[in-house]
C-alpha cells in the first residue's frame, strides 16, 4: 500500500516538473520571437529603463548602442562605452577628452 502512495506521489511529482519544464521552455520560446521580431524590426526587445519607450539599435563606431525612439537616452551594453573610449583614443576626439579630463 505504501509503494502505491509512493508511486503515486513520484508520479504527481514528475508531472509537476515536467509542466513546470513545459512552461519555463515555452516562456523562453515566447522571449527569444520577441526578441527575433524586434531584431528584424532593427529594434531591441528591451525597454528604455528611464520612460519605457522602445529602443531602437544604432551603430556608434561599430559598437551597436540602444537609442530610446520616446525620451533620446542612449544605453550601452557592458564593455561597450569601454570600446567607444578606446576608439576614440586612437583617434583623439572629444569623447575620449570628455573621460580624461577631470578638471
Ligand atoms: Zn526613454
Amino acid at each position: 500500500m505504501a509503494d502505491i502512495l509512493d508511486d503515486r506521489r513520484k508520479g504527481l511529482e514528475e508531472e509537476y516538473f515536467h509542466r513546470q519544464n513545459k512552461e519555463a521552455i515555452e516562456k523562453l520560446r515566447e522571449k527569444m520571437k520577441v526578441a527575433e521580431e524586434a531584431k528584424a524590426a532593427g529594434t531591441s526587445s528591451m525597454k528604455c529603463p528611464r520612460c519605457d519607450g522602445a529602443l531602437r539599435e544604432r551603430k556608434v563606431e561599430e559598437v551597436s548602442t540602444n537609442t530610446c525612439e520616446k525620451c533620446g537616452g542612449v544605453w550601452l551594453d557592458s564593455g561597450e562605452l569601454e570600446t567607444l573610449i578606446n576608439r576614440e583614443k586612437e583617434t583623439g576626439g572629444w569623447f575620449s577628452r570628455l573621460w580624461t579630463q577631470a578638471d
